[in-house]
């Protein structure tokens, strides 16, 4: 779900920050008010440094969760805000200039009376657009110009390096998400997923009633959009398929797609989106033929529905208003909050989402230091030399392997900060009193630049996005890309509280190096390692290699099924396994890499720690977030990460260092005996 766009929906690739009392040389992660005693660290280590904090800690209305990442992607939020507001006041600024872009499109998304009033005289033509689809081919042509515009509810495109040609931008199509958060919600007849679907339901006629459909009529309009959507759902892949590469890779030319979908002309529906490409990606062909064949079968009327509900859905973010308040209450239903989002935060969140590189060349003139850029690709390079020195120790390893790992890891391309080239946004309109048109034009603008990109070799100045995630200079996170084997640091996560200029290291190594640890290994989880040095899906491993790799990754998915997600619903260790390998990988380099600093080879304590230990504390400091159990609920089903508490103890008990620097013995809860500790890096 979008709408209110909740702050932790955002998927983190590492999702972790240092809490905010984190001071100058990290001494105050240690603050022992944070800790709770009655645990003891080796039985739950996640509860021993973070128990006191967590029983304190109250999850403010508006959000799902708080603490590290949450805590730090607000302050990343009012850190814009105060750049913005101060931009929105200024006057004769230049038209077409970035500062004019968005100080205007933060006015219009801020003014919500304006936003509403003239977001329904607009809305008009794309309502009246929708009524006036008799047919099919009519359908396709709406749903095209929809893409066009920036929909990309049904199904995704996207312009993305070819997997087996990685220098070459091809079409991608990807099934798309649906209006509840996984499909499970439309056929799972658990009582807690019962219960959305139905609040769904009454959702979509709410919705319906502010265009002016009477009661009744707009009930039963809902139903058929369910219907509809439950059809969508049936055919698409669950979270663990879609994680199979290979299985959702094909490439297929224009002839093959009519053969695959029986009626559909893809030649005529191709001219449509603009795209001139005879051979295409397709992630799920499955899904296509499913889609084709529901488009011929389910009454073109109850396409319309689905098509009118979604575009008042998605327009209706813009429009403040009863909009809002028909759309918060089902955003509080749904993540289990007690208060909507402000309107600044969802301003400052579309201006961001909408002019991503506006905001960031702002945004790193007044928050990103050169020297950070520097010190963090100084960390960098110690993190691939600690690494390069793991493989070179792997005793499950053959030589011939281990020399293309090398390779590979010795050519992944770091990207630090922002890009070297910024998007030039001075063809878009931006209009201070006109929100839809704003978000269209940008919508626009977004889609003519991706299918400029196809057929064209792939431009490495700029940032890629991986898959639907795109980073920007100000997203609080860290990323791996396969098909350009690069590492990206954007500025947010370079500065305090999450990095220190003068810290201590083993809260630097901890945390950013950590980090830096966690995006390396990617680039050799269950995905990244069917990719080579040039970002191409071939094989680089040895039969048996390839063997012991994978043995070893059913290991840690058999670990990680042991702990407790929610309720009685266990860790999906196949669903959580990339990001698994890559906290278990960055956490060892990262610690590698910090016993070769000056610090970490001291014997001095801090608040009676020693390195070692102040290193796993300010692991597990940077790792405490509280969430609501509504929240986990929702992304049991589709997050690629584990539970916080899981991502640290689970690590942990399988890090030997760990064992020394507490003194674990076999007594103790997080004790695993030699032979069930999983080393894979
Ligand atoms: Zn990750």
């Amino acid at each position: 779900m979008k709408k209110t766009i909740p702050i932790v929906s955002l998927l983190f690739c590492w999702l972790a920050a240092l809490p905010l009392f984190a001071q100058v040389k990290g001494q105050d992660l240690l603050d022992p008010t944070a800790i709770d005693t009655t645990v003891r660290p080796q039985d739950d280590f996640f509860t021993y440094a973070n128990g006191g904090w967590i029983k304190r800690t109250v999850i403010p209305a508006d959000l799902q969760a708080w603490g590290g990442a949450v805590t730090l992607q607000l302050e990343s939020l009012a850190n814009i805000r105060r750049m913005l507001d101060s931009l929105s006041r200024q006057t004769g600024l230049i038209r077409g200039t970035i500062e004019q872009q968005v100080a205007d499109l933060y006015s219009a998304c801020m003014d919500s009376a304006a936003s509403e009033g003239r977001g329904w005289a607009a809305l008009r033509h794309y309502l009246s657009r929708i009524d006036a689809v008799k047919d099919v081919p009519g359908l396709l042509r709406e749903i095209a110009t929809e893409k066009t515009e920036g929909n990309m509810r049904l199904f995704v495109i996207r312009a993305d390096a070819d997997d087996k040609n990685s220098q070459w931008e091809m079409a991608r199509f990807e099934q798309g998400s649906l209006g509840l958060p996984s499909r499970d919600y439309y056929f799972n007849e658990d009582t807690s997923l019962v219960k959305f679907r139905l609040a769904y339901r009454d959702y979509i006629a709410k919705i319906l009633m502010l265009d002016g459909e009477a009661g009744p009529r707009a009930r039963e309009d809902a139903a058929a959009v369910v219907r509809t959507e439950s059809q969508i759902a049936r055919i698409s892949r669950t979270a663990v398929a879609l994680r199979d590469m290979k299985a959702n890779y094909h490439k297929l030319s224009v002839k093959a797609l009519d053969r695959l979908t029986p009626g559909f002309r893809w030649e005529d529906f191709l001219t449509e989106l603009h795209i001139r490409q005879d051979t295409l990606i397709m992630g799920q062909p499955e899904f296509f033929a499913g889609l084709c064949r529901a488009l011929q079968t389910v009454p073109v009327s109850d396409w319309k529905l689905y098509l009118k509900f979604h575009l008042l859905d998605y327009y209706g973010t813009f429009m403040g208003g009863r909009f809002t308040a028909v759309q918060s209450s089902f955003d509080r239903l749904l993540y289990g909050l007690n208060q909507s989002m402000s309107r600044w935060e969802l301003a400052v969140f579309q201006v961001n989402s909408f002019l991503p590189d506006a905001v960031g060349q702002l945004y790193v003139k007044q928050y990103f230091p050169p020297e950070a850029k520097q010190r963090i690709l100084e960390m960098t390079v110690q993190l691939q030399a600690a690494f390069a020195a793991r493989i070179r120790s792997l005793d499950w390893m053959s030589d011939t392997t281990k020399q293309k790992a090398l390779a590979k890891l010795n050519a992944i391309v770091k990207k630090i900060g922002y890009p070297d080239r910024w998007q030039d946004y001075s063809s878009i309109e931006i209009d201070r009193s006109d929100m839809i048109n704003n978000a269209v034009n940008c919508k626009k603008y977004a889609y003519r630049r991706m299918i400029d990109k196809l057929g064209k070799p792939v431009d490495h100045s700029i940032w890629q996005s991986a898959g639907n995630y795109s980073m920007t200079p100000t997203t609080v996170d860290g990323d791996y890309n396969r098909t350009t084997n690069e590492i990206i640091f954007p500025a947010a996560i370079l500065q305090p509280p999450f990095f220190y200029k003068e810290g201590d290291d083993a809260v630097n190594f901890a945390g950013i190096g950590f980090v830096i640890g966690h995006e390396i290994t990617h680039g050799f989880d269950d995905k990244g390692s069917q990719y080579d040095a040039n970002g191409n899906m071939v094989n680089w491993w040895t039969r048996a290699d390839s063997t012991r790799f994978r043995e070893k990754a059913d290991q840690l998915v058999r670990h990680y099924g042991h702990y407790m997600e929610i309720d009685t619903f266990h860790v999906d260790g196949r669903l959580t396994l990339g990001e698994n390998i890559a906290d278990l990988g960055g956490l060892s380099v990262a610690y590698d890499a910090f016993k070769q600093t000056p610090e970490g080879r001291d014997t001095a304590r801090i608040y009676g720690l020693t390195p070692e230990q102040r290193f796993f504390m300010a692991f597990a400091r940077m790792m405490s977030v509280k969430s609501s159990p509504e929240w986990v609920r929702i992304i049991r089903l589709s997050d690629e990460h584990s539970p916080f508490e899981v991502r640290v103890d689970a690590v942990l008990s399988n890090l030997d260092a760990f064992y020394s620097a507490f003194g674990l013995s076999p007594a103790d809860k997080m004790y695993q005996p030699d032979s069930l500790r999983v080393h894979i890096w």
